[in-house]
């Protein structure tokens, strides 16, 4: 096994470059990363030609260590290996076959698990290029449950884009029918679908946008008897309902059952999203410790909404679940994010854990250090 008998290095078949591995020689892949993707030798160290003489001294520092490089037949291997040897290493074997036999010599041979269907790979590309997704993000969407308590205005443009984008499932609470009023902003319904179950319609068109998206009927209003089942199996839980009632419950559970909430609220020309994420922000009663009086909280129905104003606080609602889902950027725990439609402004302002909050404070969780501050928090 020595290289003087032949020149600067010496040229081998698969079999002698299988045992020469197994003995200790140190694999060096000159393909592309594209190449070395697809498959490659089990414990090899990927160096593209075009990088081997700028990177073989960090990658092997000892010019005496024994080394056995490789591409897809021997050509451009043979040139990094004659490059070594003018830097002066000294040990050097390059592989003259088809890459292929490694594998079917039984050489160790490692395969990416593939994360991604090819069709997949096609419908999901541009967020897939995305650094902080790529693959392996969009496999955590895929595995994704989010549920929405809702499918009225919030819930229409959070579940139209979490579809879209390939959330796995999708849970909806809602045990309303589509009313000709809704129409004017809860753009999962059409015309066509007046006096159809919400959830219903918001099936037929999600299925449209999305087939891959499992849509979870859940045809009952959340209450204290239901909460908890409705709630479990879900990683994020949107909330777009519009009284005071339900958020409580669901707060209280969401607490209890440590799943984070992802809060819309819309009154006219105003909207406000925040998100909960229990002991590690405040949760809703932080916010809100007393249930205001109901003629301060009225409904759509009641009160009136610009249409848009669903639309934009849903789309920030559905952003929040990207975040929490693949676990980067900074989500809203803590921030109350506020809209003005009118003056197409956005405010924010900080909302602390409450140390007596009964929902997630000192007596639930002892270690609640934080402290309200002499501001008050937002209301
Ligand atoms: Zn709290």
């Amino acid at each position: 096994m020595t290289n003087e008998s032949t020149g600067p290095f010496r040229e081998v078949g698969t079999d002698e470059a299988i045992a020469l591995a197994r003995e200790g020689h140190r694999v060096i892949d000159v393909r592309e990363q594209s190449e070395w993707d697809a498959g490659h030798v089990a414990g090899a160290t990927l160096v593209p030609l075009g990088e081997v003489v700028e990177r073989i001294r960090e990658i092997a520092p000892d010019p005496e260590a024994p080394l056995l490089l490789h591409c897809a037949v021997g050509g451009r291997s043979g040139r990094a290996a004659g490059w070594l040897a003018e830097l002066g290493y000294t040990n050097l074997v390059s592989l003259r076959a088809p890459i292929t036999q490694w594998k079917e010599r039984g050489g160790g041979w490692e395969e990416p698990v593939q994360l991604l269907s090819p069709q997949q790979q096609r419908r999901y590309a541009r967020q897939v290029l995305i650094p902080e997704i790529g693959q392996e993000g969009q496999r955590t969407l895929l595995d994704g449950k989010v549920l929405l308590i809702g499918a009225g205005g919030l819930g229409s443009p959070v579940a139209l884009y979490l579809a879209a984008s390939g959330i796995g499932t999708i849970g909806l609470v809602d045990d309303d029918v589509v009313d000709e009023s809704n129409l004017q902003r809860q753009i999962l319904h059409g015309a066509d679908r007046i006096g159809m179950r919400k959830v219903d319609s918001a099936e037929l068109t999600l299925r449209g946008i999305n087939p891959e998206t499992t849509v979870v009927k859940h045809v009952e209003r959340l209450g204290p008897d239901n909460v908890e089942r409705l709630i479990a199996d879900y990683d994020v839980i949107v909330d777009g309902t519009d009284n005071f009632d339900t958020r409580y419950v669901l707060n209280d559970a969401a607490v209890r059952l440590r799943k984070p909430v992802v809060h819309g609220s819309i009154y006219r020309w105003d909207g406000q999203v925040t998100t909960f994420v229990p002991f590690e922000g405040p949760c809703y009663r932080c916010m809100y410790p007393t249930q205001p009086p109901a003629e301060l909280a009225p409904a759509c129905s009641v009160a009136g909404v610009l249409g848009v104003l669903p639309g934009i606080a849903g789309v920030l609602q559905a952003n929040e679940v990207f975040k929490l889902l693949l676990g980067v950027g900074d989500t809203l725990s803590g921030r109350l994010l506020m809209f003005d439609a009118m003056g197409t402004t956005f405010d924010e302002v900080r909302i602390w854990r409450d140390p007596a909050c009964p929902a997630c404070g000192a007596s639930v969780a002892p270690s609640v250090t934080s402290e309200r501050p002499a501001q008050p928090a937002a209301v």
